[in-house]
């Protein structure tokens, strides 16, 4: 700890320093650890054909199991950001999420697309499109059951850069949604061209529907327009279900169907039932 390192590591705990300053010291270090000890786990939350209300697939949501607590991402995916440990993260996370798909094959014989969120870093990270090839090869697991998330704002710095290797990722066989869509900065101009293939409607133009729906309608036709396929996430409610689909929306996740489940409650819930195949 800092204080058996010498004196002058006191500095560490003076008054000035914000109490969010130090915490974030903490978790950074807490962070490292969690790395080498692997003591993060996939939750799954299943995404429903809003029509047919049958489960199409599934998006993977990082927790960390610290001792007895779980954590959720909101309080660590930041600060992994900002020090970089969210690459060594990332790669578990790819790494994972192919192991479960190769995992659900062999034992449920059953191809479960899945959906993967990746941070500005790490899509900005030059191994990216390596990675994810590469773990899909060694589990034999085919791109089309991939699909990458990535934020408005992790397009932005370079849209250039960030399309072709959007491009580059489509070429590999592996889909890309917009996560988040309409909370960022999006350009209707540079959204023509973008080779992805689904927008995900932030949960926040999903919370007050059916009343407030001129966002979550304007992304509909945008979606129709653009021949994109459309998820609603955060749907809580059959009044917000109902509206989207009876406004086209094609994919939904939410509380009203399911919480994000741990691999166990996925496997009782979804595969062993046969919902799924
Ligand atoms: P996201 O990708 O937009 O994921 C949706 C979040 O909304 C998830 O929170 C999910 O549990 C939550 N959610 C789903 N349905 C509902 C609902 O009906 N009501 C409410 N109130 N919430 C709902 P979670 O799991 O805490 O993840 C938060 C964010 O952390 C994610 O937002 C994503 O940006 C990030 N994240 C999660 N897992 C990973 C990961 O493996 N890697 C990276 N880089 N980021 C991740
Ligand atoms: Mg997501
Ligand atoms: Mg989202
Ligand atoms: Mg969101």
């Amino acid at each position: 700890t800092a204080k058996d390192s010498g004196s002058n590591q006191w500095a560490f705990f003076k008054p000035q320093m914000t109490e969010r300053a130090s915490l974030r010291l903490r978790t950074e270090g807490a962070l490292h650890n969690a790395v080498k000890n692997k003591e993060f786990i996939l939750y799954f939350q299943p995404k429903f054909d809003l029509k047919t209300a049958k489960i199409i697939g599934c998006e993977a949501l990082i927790r960390w199991k610290k001792n007895d607590r779980v954590i959720m991402p909101t309080s660590f995916i930041q600060v992994a950001e900002e020090t970089g440990i969210i690459i060594p993260i990332g790669r578990w996370v790819i790494e994972e999420t192919c192991k479960t798909i190769k995992y659900w094959q062999d034992t449920y014989h059953c191809s479960i697309p899945m959906a993967i969120n990746v941070s500005t870093q790490q899509f900005e990270d030059d191994n990216l499109l390596q990675e994810i090839k590469s773990f899909s090869e060694k589990y034999h697991i085919s791109p089309n059951l991939l699909e990458i998330e990535v934020t408005e704002t992790s397009l932005m710095n370079d849209i250039d850069i960030a399309i072709y290797k959007l491009q580059q990722l489509k070429n590999a066989g592996f889909s890309i949604a917009l996560d988040d869509f309409g909370t960022g900065y999006s350009s209707l101009a540079y959204l023509r061209h973008l080779p992805i293939s689904t927008l995900k409607i932030d949960r926040e133009f999903v919370i007050d529907l059916p009343k407030d729906n001129a966002l979550a309608s304007t992304i509909l036709m945008l979606g129709r327009e653009l021949k994109l396929h459309i998820v609603a996430e955060g749907i809580e409610n059959d009044e917000q279900f109902q509206w989207l689909k009876q406004n086209g929306c094609q994919t939904g996740q939410g509380f009203y169907f399911n919480q994000p489940l741990s691999q166990e409650e996925f496997e009782a819930v979804y595969i062993k039932e046969g919902a799924i195949r």
